[in-house]
């Protein structure tokens, strides 16, 4: 983060972390910019908290910050992979296709302008290995080494009770 002069008037921390949604700290940033740790900007009372717990395990601010910037890349890696689903989708000649993506709209998408209508089925949390797990599973119902499946009455259970737990889920 590198602020500007006058782009933020608030202190930028948490408070009440113990809630669903912490609450922004709000209070009036230090003037001297130069006192900001690591370029935060906060009020006076976050700057002597900050400047406490630093004391108090040693810690380098500076070398806080690079920390802080690898656990921002390890944390947008981690929201990347959880976004990932597994889809389920009925072809129009009843042919389901179990694949993964990141975008189940893009996905749905490039897919009907392949395969025409397509309908979703169901989707669950997961990635490559979700994917491989049910491609061995659903192994009689493949056709060939493609990503396509015939809709057995197992198959087609497996996915109810999925659909039923999207349900549950969002409701
Ligand atoms: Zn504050």
């Amino acid at each position: 983060m590198i602020p500007r002069a006058g782009q933020y008037e608030t202190c930028v921390m948490l408070v009440n972390l113990q809630r669903a949604v912490p609450d922004v700290c709000e209070q009036d940033v230090a003037e001297d910019q130069s006192t900001w740790p690591m370029g935060h900007p906060m009020c006076p009372h976050h700057i002597r908290r900050m400047e406490d717990w630093a004391h108090r395990r040693h810690v380098d601010l500076t070398e806080q910050a690079r920390e802080q910037r690898i656990e921002v890349l390890v944390r947008e890696r981690e929201e990347r992979d959880a976004a990932r689903v597994v889809y389920f989708a009925r072809r129009a000649d009843g042919h389901i296709k179990i694949g993964f993506t990141g975008s189940v709209s893009d996905r749905m998408g490039a897919l009907r302008r392949e395969h025409g209508p397509l309908e979703l089925l169901a989707t669950i949390p997961g990635g490559p290995d979700v994917e491989r797990a049910h491609h061995e599973t659903f192994h009689a119902e493949r056709l060939g080494s493609s990503e396509w499946f015939l809709p057995s009455e197992r198959l087609l259970a497996y996915i109810e009770r999925l659909a039923d737990g999207d349900q549950e889920l969002a409701s």
